[in-house]
């Protein structure tokens, strides 16, 4: 697997093709190498619980930033700015949150060589 291939959402396999095509959308296989990202349905499933925990993090975090770094005391600035980071943070790490997935996984259960065959997916 490789890490630095990850972080520029490349493949981990290769480190070629690009994790995906849009923003949010990813393609279904490396268009480099064929592994396919998505080894079944709902693969993807879990990188909205880590999207989740992350975001919360986040929105949490930038509480004491906008109280001691910026000032603010205004409960109701705070609470606009905490759900802007939140809404922005999401929005940023949903591919982040994705490729952590895909490297956990992969970290756990190591490529095979089926994961690079079609098995009745859409090739
Ligand atoms: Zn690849």
């Amino acid at each position: 697997m490789k890490l630095g291939a990850l972080l520029r959402l490349r493949c981990p396999i290769c480190g070629k093709g690009k994790l995906f095509r849009g923003y949010f959308d990813s393609p279904e296989r490396c268009a480099s190498c064929g592994y396919f990202f998505m080894r079944e349905s709902g693969y993807f499933l879990p990188h909205v619980v880590i999207g989740y925990a992350f975001t919360v993090l986040a929105s949490l975090g930038s509480w004491p930033l906008v109280r001691y770094a910026f000032g603010i005391r205004n409960a109701a600035v705070t609470l606009t700015i905490m759900i802007a980071v939140a809404v922005l943070f999401g929005v940023w790490f949903i591919r982040y949150s994705k490729v952590l997935w895909l490297a956990l996984d992969l970290k756990l259960n190591p490529p095979q060589s089926e994961d690079f065959e079609a098995r009745g997916r859409r090739s």
